[in-house]
């Protein structure tokens, strides 16, 4: 193979629409050799209507290829239906299972606060309706972590990035040029979320969080214990304490942390704690079915327990005001987080004249909102039905973050393992920010002027940074020209022929040929671990697709071997010691699609296969185990039914519905699941999901995929039966 380099240098250009110098309204672009990527779309919560959006109108929304959203909070993604439907944005939409779930619900809610806002003839109009969102949710492409992107040559890669469930850090590689976008991160293990990874490759450029500048935070343990000192000794002096949180994310962690303490400190047990929020029975079913993305401890006490750790014993959910009874001391986990409006602004300002009550601002108050003044404890606070009527303010002020961002510590710790040799920082108010560019400076003062050099930049919003780059551009010669290798000083002429970013330089005679193939637009890469050797994937996609390719690829000085069906959907076998790790990768379109998705069934089944599962089930209706297969479709029954309007038992056609309870779990076949009248129907043999909806198959499957992993008597052949 000849490769020449081309030598022609690209500009990199990052522009902020929101999120520059300014905590509020993420928004970034990102420009490189003739494509666009955004990052993130949030809204600013101190502002309302159009003032909250990212500055749009600056830049040509028609020009973006692809949006990354990297988790669900209002600052990161409360204006997408606005950009999707709104807007000239033709691109594709991508993020994290969890957060397309949580995000459903927390925009329905945020259409919903922002549409009953009081309004004045010259209030800000609203956003987007509820139908723009629903419209716009189904073109939201949901991928998994570690699950390698390609859309026309631009590859990402979503890693953990703890802070909330869901949030992702991307790494994107465009035209040779690698850059890992952290969102809000942390590096500290909480309660039921990991630390944020670090992926395996250093990025050319790292677009970092500021929001601690250089901060630095007590150890996660310490703040806890301050948290339930401050709490006990309210209640012991006859106080309320009010807890201002966003309904979902950190509020699950303070739930954890709270109903630990009640439950391990019978003094307390009679004051009652209250979650106030409306979504607080969704958020219990969106985090009960991703525990298997949270931390090993939370992973655990769902495997031990077989029950939901978001299942609180101490702490009872309140939907509003109207069923609360204020009778004397309490702890109220209220949202929203900012005391703009709702439930924890009404209890502020109820609350606020006595003295012997609190406020613990747990989580980071954006600039302009109630939340952050009132740390600076003011005389009074204005009421928000009336900002002219002042309310005395003598209760307790306090604030403990609990925010999962980094601090200096943290965030310079990940900045030394990943490399970057250039730092953008976003999402920081621009004190911090600034301090933190000039800590880091100092710090990297030593590499000033050498090759490891490292540039950092603070850029405001709508300012234009460019960055250029040697890109040295590898064209692969090909074709006839290939195969005649031309000798030194011969003269050939050739065309060089460019697509996305990989060139090819050809005879004119192989023109034809070369660019007549169909050529595939989006490569879809998978990446699973299957429990067993490529043999054994082998012969598991020959039962299910009949004839199965032997495929070879040489990467480096290595050649893994793939395995082919159905002409196109390739999977690529890496053994390791205990497992295999498939790479399934494939041109997208819809038949393609569809059969990757089977392919990807098949091989989440290798280890779990029906044959062993029907053996299993066997033996304990056998021997009155406790584990009984009734009690197994019982607990996929109940699981489904957490995320599907409908599910039923499928029993075996034309056979009627048997009375004795455990002859219809013998005589069930498999379980049907609906929404929105549409069907979907999970078969016991083999795993396998029907549906005339594509969208709906590929959500069953993959809740299906998820339970499978958490419920292991349903997926595991056990042996000592
Ligand atoms: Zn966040
Ligand atoms: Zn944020």
């Amino acid at each position: 193979m000849t490769v020449v380099e081309t030598s022609d240098g690209e500009v990199l250009e990052f522009i902020a629409l929101g999120g520059g110098n300014e905590v509020g309204r993420s928004c970034h672009i990102i420009k490189y050799n003739g494509k666009t990527i955004m990052l993130d779309a949030g809204v600013h919560p101190a502002h309302t209507g159009l003032a909250c959006l990212p500055f749009y109108d600056e830049f040509d929304m028609s020009t973006i290829d692809i949006l990354l959203i990297s988790h669900f909070h209002l600052d990161h993604a409360a204006s997408l239906p606005y950009v999707m439907q709104h807007t000239a944005f033709k691109g594709r939409v991508f993020m994290t299972h969890p957060t397309k779930a949580i995000y459903r619900w927390l925009l329905s809610d945020f259409v919903r606060v922002s549409s009953i806002t009081p309004r004045s003839s010259n209030a800000a109009p609203v956003l987007f309706t509820d139908s723009d969102l629903q419209q716009s949710f189904d073109k939201i492409e949901p991928i998994d972590y570690h699950s390698t992107i390609d859309v026309d040559g631009v590859r990402f890669t979503a890693y953990h990035a703890g802070h909330v469930l869901g949030a992702a850090m991307y790494f994107i590689e465009l035209g040779g040029l690698k850059l890992l976008f952290t969102g809000d991160y942390s590096r500290e293990e909480d309660r039921h979320l990991s630390a944020a990874e670090v992926p395996p490759e250093s990025p050319d450029v790292l677009i970092c969080e500021s929001t601690f500048g250089t901060a630095v935070h007590l150890p996660r343990r310490e703040k806890e214990s301050q948290l339930m000192s401050i709490i006990s000794s309210v209640i012991d002096r006859g106080g309320r304490v009010l807890l201002p949180t966003f309904a979902l994310g950190r509020a699950q962690e303070l739930l954890l942390v709270v109903n630990d303490y009640w439950k391990s400190h019978k003094s307390i047990q009679n004051t009652p704690v209250y979650f106030a929020s409306n979504l607080a029975k969704k958020a219990l079913t969106v985090y009960q079915t991703y525990t298997s993305m949270m931390n090993e401890s939370i992973r655990k006490q769902f495997r031990d327990a077989q029950s939901n750790p978001f299942h609180f014993q101490y702490i009872k959910s309140l939907r509003s005001l109207d069923s609360f009874f204020d009778a004397g001391p309490c702890v109220m986990i209220a949202s929203p987080g900012m005391l703009q409006s709702g439930t924890s602004r009404e209890l502020l300002e109820r609350w606020a004249p006595d003295n012997r009550n609190a406020v613990i601002i747990t989580g980071y108050s954006v600039e302009g909102t109630l939340a952050k003044d009132i740390v600076s404890e003011p005389l009074q606070i204005p009421s928000m039905r009336d900002s002219s009527v002042l309310i005395p303010r003598r209760c307790m002020v306090e604030e403990i973050s609990f925010a999962a961002h980094v601090d200096y510590k943290h965030n310079s710790e990940f900045i030394d393992l990943v490399k970057p040799k250039h730092i953008i920082l976003v999402h920081g108010e621009s004190s911090p920010m600034g301090r933190l560019k000039s800590a880091l400076l100092s710090k990297y003062n030593s590499l000033k002027g050498t090759e490891q050099e490292i540039k950092i930049y603070n850029p405001r919003d709508c300012e234009i940074l460019q960055i250029p780059f040697k890109a040295p551009k590898p064209a692969k010669v090909v074709g006839i020209l290939a195969e005649n290798q031309p000798k030194k000083d011969d003269t050939v002429s050739a065309i060089a022929v460019q697509r996305d970013f990989r060139i090819q330089i050809m005879d004119p005679s192989d023109l034809r040929a070369a660019t007549g193939i169909t050529y595939s637009q989006v490569i879809e890469r998978q990446r699973i671990r299957v429990y067993g050797t490529p043999s054994l994937i082998e012969h598991h996609l020959q039962q299910m697709f009949g004839s199965v390719a032997h495929v070879k690829q040489e990467e480096y000085d290595t050649v893994i071997e793939g395995l082919e069906v159905m002409d196109g959907i390739i999977v690529w076998t890496h053994p390791q010691e205990s497992y295999t790790l498939a790479v399934i990768e494939w041109a997208g379109n819809v038949l393609n699609d569809t059969i990757a998705d089977s392919v990807l069934a098949v091989l989440m089944s290798v280890g779990t296969s029906p044959a062993s599962l029907k053996v299993t089930a066997k033996s304990h209706k056998q021997s009155h185990g406790s584990d009984s297969l009734v009690e197994r479709i019982d607990r996929l029954t109940a699981m489904l039914s957490q995320q599907f309007e409908n599910v039923e038992p499928v029993f075996e056609s034309g056979k009627p519905k048997p009375r004795a309870m455990a002859k219809i779990a013998e005589a069930t076949v498999g379980i049907k699941v609906s929404v929105d009248e549409i069907d979907a129907i999970i078969n016991f043999s083999d795993w396998s999901v029907e549906s005339t909806s594509k969208a709906l198959k590929s959500r069953v499957q993959h809740v299906l995929a998820q339970i499978l992993e958490t419920i292991s008597p349903l997926s595991q052949t056990d042996n000592k039966v």
